[in-house]
């Protein structure tokens, strides 16, 4: 077996990744290495990481490459090459928290799969399977040659969603408790893991309405939010709901019922203050008529888009594999779902009544796939909700 390493990959390989984004949020390459090897007619690249990341993967032209995209990964040394389809490996500078491993094809290799697994210790391993493909075949499914287009600077050029994670409950209030596990405690770890996760995009802001075992008002939490100029709110909970059956398991998302969403309205514009009713709107003076107007016309938009949010959700969690309710999507009159410009859901990432869900919640590596799929449903959800934007605009 013939084992290369590229000496035009060592000029493009950069060795700065480290000063460009805080350590804590960057993915080490696992210490066995990636390689890439012929295995029964399928060329595998398996990449080993010390913790699960963003990724993707598609094919090029000119010359013809499979590139594997890595969101904050330190590549500390390039795959091994084993394989009669590889002639060369590269490793471009990481933009916007991306870094793309291309390999250069001696002969066209197509896609069969692409999957990256966690393990309970929070390492992680992609592997992707290519096999022999046509010419003709191959160029039909490559991007345009630039992959900096597919990966990077799209991603440098949007403006950065601002997303509000709400970790329910703390302090005082320890939420639902269930033998070992106390939901306020469960909640804020899976926050803080979301939220690293969703900066290792380089797609997202995140601020968080606790950061800390303590408690917090709903209002505060709203507060929050919408100082941070909150696209979105996502609240996490794990109750111990129990259905009339008492087996209520796997993950639920909610979001506001269009009622409840008209009391909101009525109440906001009569009792809250008027520069704290709408994100940039002053209504100071304007009488309640007014701010209920206003907030009914911001809620026109607001509500389908939580709706689109919630199935996005909820797709991504089933596609992960991750175990959902048999009745994920649901309407609940939540008082944190309430505000009028923020599409809003509330995620039960399961219930502590279970026993199966509460041995699935605590693992760190269900939490980070759980994480994934939630970045991955805001991604589709921000690429659309854009597009849908650019239709009401014409
Ligand atoms: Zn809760």
């Amino acid at each position: 077996m013939r084992f290369l390493r590229a000496a035009a990959a060592a000029a493009l390989f950069a060795v700065s990744a480290q000063a460009q984004t805080p350590p804590a949020a960057l993915a080490q390459l696992g210490p066995e290495g990636a390689e890439i090897v012929d295995a029964g007619g399928t060329v595998v690249l398996t990449v080993p990481l010390s913790q699960a990341v963003p990724w993707r993967v598609a094919a090029s032209d000119g010359p013809p490459r499979i590139i594997v995209g890595f969101g904050d990964l330190v590549w500390s040394e390039l795959p091994g090459i084993a394989s009669q389809s590889v002639a060369e490996v590269q490793v471009s500078k990481p933009e916007a928290g991306w870094s793309d491993l291309s390999l250069l094809l001696r002969e066209p290799l197509s896609v069969a799969s692409a999957e990256m697994a966690t393990a309970e210790d929070g390492t992680a391993l992609l592997e992707v399977r290519m096999l022999p493909t046509t010419a003709e075949e191959f160029r039909r499914n490559a991007q345009p040659s630039d992959s900096k287009e597919i990966f990077g600077s799209r991603e440098a050029s949007e403006r950065r969603l601002v997303v509000a994670i709400d970790p329910g409950h703390g302090g005082i209030d320890p939420g639902a408790v269930a033998v070992d596990l106390i939901e306020a405690d469960l909640v804020l770890a899976a926050a803080r893991r979301l939220k690293e996760v969703l900066l290792r995009t380089g797609r997202f802001d995140v601020v968080l309405t606790r950061e800390e075992d303590a408690f917090v008002s709903l209002e505060a939490r709203l507060t929050t939010a919408r100082s941070a100029g909150a696209d979105v709110f996502l609240s996490l909970h794990a109750d111990a709901l129990e259905d009339v059956d008492g087996s209520a398991s796997g993950i639920t998302v909610y979001r506001l019922p269009n009622e409840a969403a008209e009391t909101a309205d009525e109440l906001l514009a009569t009792r809250h203050a008027p520069d704290d009713l709408l994100k940039g709107v002053d209504l100071t003076g304007a009488g309640d008529d007014v701010a209920l107007a206003l907030l009914h016309i911001a809620r026109r938009d607001t509500s389908p888009r939580s709706h689109a949010l919630q199935r996005m959700l909820i797709e991504a969690f089933r596609s992960s594999g991750l175990q959902v309710n048999s009745r994920p999507e649901r309407v609940g009159a939540f008082s944190v779902l309430k505000s009028a410009e923020i599409p809003s859901v509330l995620i039960e990432l399961g219930f502590l009544s279970s026993d199966k869900d509460r041995e699935r919640l605590a693992k760190a590596g269900w939490q980070d796939e759980a994480a994934m799929a939630v970045s991955e449903a805001l991604l589709r959800w921000q690429d659309e909700d854009r597009l849908r934007a650019e239709v009401i605009d014409e």
